[in-house]
């Protein structure tokens, strides 16, 4: 399972050499000239691209396709590793890219149906609402708050995190060389709990904030005309802050630029406030790590590669199954261990039940 796997991230730039602080701050560099100039709006109008935008989604979808061929070779020996890359390049080629440039084409907004609330944070702001069709509202509403939970409860964060999404998939493609960085220690663990739920919290918050201004617009002249004036002025400002902060700078700028750094999923890991979400119900659905008993040999290859930061190797050295928030679901844990003693389940906690019937295996 682990051909051609340990010494891929011996390469210099996978070490925080000079090479990769360079191409940090090439990433970094390129993610502030798209967010906050039109740097590269003739050149996307050269190359008839549709704007900068429309070249920045050619190349990110180009970069999950060819990475994806990189990941495939060196890690498409077990078909979980094989479908899920497959399904992460099917979303991004034809859910991310394709589909909205036809709608497009037949003069309707284009829509990412892979991308739900409160990923997309905009999707329930009353301008994104008045612009999409009903049945698109619908499916962002029965998306953030039907599917996403009960398919997390069921099967994980890891049926979007590491099969669908494309910030995930980015992660698990292009910035494969690097998941190794991710810091492992206490410190990080303890920012990361909190970071994460910050910005869940000011998505809700912002969002709220924009709807209700909304409401209290078309409601002036009644008792709510004292409060009206006060979320009138807050809620532009509020939506502002909360798309550059959390939209530009810790999604794009910091979330990709800083890869070679601090490991792939730096977004993913401290600041996506739909991670936040799923982790929440992660930890009381069915999705856990189950360990073999007296088998680790305490090499410590699951903590290493973990690209969440998990200290994996802990938990095996204790035989203990467990279930982390955090944990995408990538399934590289168990598939660097040596010794065939992690492995990615579906499973009721029986042992609170008082039943070891009805187990469902997914082998990595
Ligand atoms: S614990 Fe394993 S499956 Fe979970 S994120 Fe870490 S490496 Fe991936
Ligand atoms: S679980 Fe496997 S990879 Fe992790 S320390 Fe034990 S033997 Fe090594």
């Amino acid at each position: 399972m682990q051909t051609g796997l340990l010494n891929t991230y011996q390469k210099s730039v996978s070490n925080r050499s000079y090479i990769a602080w360079v191409m940090s701050g090439a990433l970094l560099t390129f993610y502030v000239l798209i967010y906050f100039t039109d740097f590269f709006t003739p050149i996307a109008a050269q190359l008839h691209l549709g704007g900068k935008w429309g070249m920045y989604g050619t190349l990110y979808t180009i970069f999950i396709v060819g990475f994806g061929i990189v990941f495939l070779r060196r890690h498409g020996q077990t078909p979980y590793q094989r479908l899920r890359t497959l399904s992460i390049m099917f979303f991004q080629v034809v859910f991310a890219f394709a589909l909205p440039h036809v709608m497009e084409m037949f003069d309707t907004p284009g829509y990412n149906f892979a991308y739900f609330w409160p990923l997309n944070y905009s999707a329930f702001y009353p301008s994104t609402i008045a612009s999409q069709p009903l049945p698109f509202i619908l499916y962002s509403m029965i998306g953030a708050f039907i599917l996403v939970p009960v398919l997390t409860f069921f099967y994980g964060k890891r049926w979007y995190c590491s099969w669908v999404c494309g910030c995930g998939g980015l992660a698990e493609t292009a910035g494969d060389s690097f998941r190794h960085l991710s810091s492992k220690t206490t410190k990080a663990w303890r920012f990361e709990r909190y970071s994460i739920h910050i910005v869940l919290l000011f998505a809700v918050v912002t969002t709220v904030i924009v709807v209700t201004s909304f409401i209290f617009e078309s409601r002036t002249g009644d008792e709510f005309s004292v409060v009206y004036p006060i979320f009138s002025k807050i809620a532009g400002p509020v939506k502002g802050f909360y798309g550059f902060l959390v939209g530009a700078i810790l999604s794009g700028v910091l979330g990709v630029g800083l890869y070679p750094l601090m490991g792939s999923r730096v977004w993913c890991r401290f600041f996506c406030p739909l991670a936040a979400f799923m982790g929440l119900i992660q930890k009381f659905g069915r999705f856990r790590i189950t360990v073999k008993d007296e088998m680790c040999i305490s090499c410590g290859n699951c903590s290493t590669y973990c690209e969440m930061g998990i200290d994996v190797r802990q938990y095996a050295q204790n035989n203990q199954d467990f279930k982390r928030a955090a944990c995408v679901g990538c399934g590289i844990c168990a598939h660097v261990c040596p010794r065939g003693v992690l492995k990615l389940e579906n499973k009721w906690d029986f042992a609170s039940w008082g039943d070891a019937a009805g187990v469902e295996h997914v082998d990595v």
